[in-house]
């Protein structure tokens, strides 16, 4: 898509936009309408700082994301003329990354300047840093998932399938159209195997979870817009690196057709928080409320926005 200056964020929908919907209204507020436009040095100072915040990354969101990038290296540099990276390699490379995001995030002001180029961690920002262990706990998550995504059956598959798709190496972010809206969803890892079957492959880092089906749904739904791809049954796969075990998520008709219903019914509900559909402007902020439970509230992007807010209110039995 080719950037166009808008007053108004254009809308579309996506697994992490219902995530955060669901999870703050206020954070959903933040995230896609009080940080547009933030990016311009004469822009509202709160709309600056929301979108600066917007761009902070936990540990734990940046070690997926590197993941993600050694899963996508790694399967093409095998099915190509590289001969397989070990588990060390991978290892070493995802240290470098870290390392490299690490030593970024003590440039304060380089990041200020530039948030969208320079990686700034959560713990960095509102602290003085990770402790000694959340470092120990961060390489040894990584050396687990590295060797456990060589294991895993969705990489192994992948060096045989006769077609394979790497998220954001074969293609760009990728969105399909659904009653007329935006819909972004690519799966990490796109494969067809020799009965014709496509598996898409979702690559988790963490827990499990029971919107990570949900989000196997979405890519269904795009697989199956894709004109390209000749129609064929589709089955997903969410690889859970940490604990080194995989589990297949069924997608056919009756999923699929059920995740369109929890598409319109999501986009239903983010709409009532649009205060002119025609130019997606949103309501007033404060019609997005906090986080009923704020107890956890510091370790959200936003804290610094809402801080005053939340000290304002002090829950208790009285
Ligand atoms: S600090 Fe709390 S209330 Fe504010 S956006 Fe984050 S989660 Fe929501």
């Amino acid at each position: 898509m080719v950037f166009e200056h808008r007053e108004h964020p254009e809308f579309s929908w996506s697994q992490s936009r219902r995530s955060t919907f669901r999870s703050c209204p206020r954070q959903y507020y933040w995230q896609y309408y009080g940080s547009h436009n933030g990016w311009y040095d004469d822009a509202d100072e709160t709309a600056r700082l929301a979108y600066r915040l917007k761009k902070l990354s936990s540990f734990y969101e940046f070690l997926g994301g590197a993941i993600h990038e050694l899963a996508a290296d790694a399967i093409k540099g095998a099915r190509g003329d590289e001969p397989p990276l070990t588990a060390d390699e991978l290892f070493q490379v995802g240290r470098d990354k870290l390392n490299r995001a690490y030593a970024q995030s003590k440039r304060l002001k380089d990041w200020k300047r530039r948030p969208n180029r320079i990686t700034m961690f959560h713990d960095f920002y509102y602290g003085t840093g990770p402790s000694r262990d959340m470092i120990d706990r961060i390489r040894d998550r990584l050396r687990t998932c590295t060797e456990n995504l060589l294991e895993s059956e969705s990489y192994r598959e992948a060096l045989q399938a006769p077609f394979v798709e790497v998220k954001e190496v074969d293609r760009g972010p990728e969105f399909f159209t659904f009653e007329g809206y935006t819909v972004w969803a690519q799966p990490d890892l796109l494969y067809r195997t020799g009965d014709g079957e496509y598996h898409v492959v979702d690559w988790k880092t963490g827990q499990t979870d029971d919107t990570h089906p949900l989000q196997l749904r979405t890519y269904g739904l795009y697989v199956q817009s894709r004109a390209d791809l000749e129609p064929h049954a589709i089955v997903g796969r969410l690889e859970y690196l940490l604990k080194g075990s995989g589990t297949t998520v069924p997608l056919g008709s009756s999923e699929l057709d059920a995740e369109q219903r929890e598409i319109r019914d999501s986009i239903a509900a983010m709409q009532k928080y649009v205060a002119d559909p025609s130019t997606n402007a949103a309501r007033p902020k404060d019609d997005f409320p906090l986080k009923d439970d704020t107890s956890e509230c510091r370790y959200c992007k936003f804290y610094e926005l809402c801080q005053d807010e939340i000290e304002g209110t002090v829950a208790g039995p009285f």
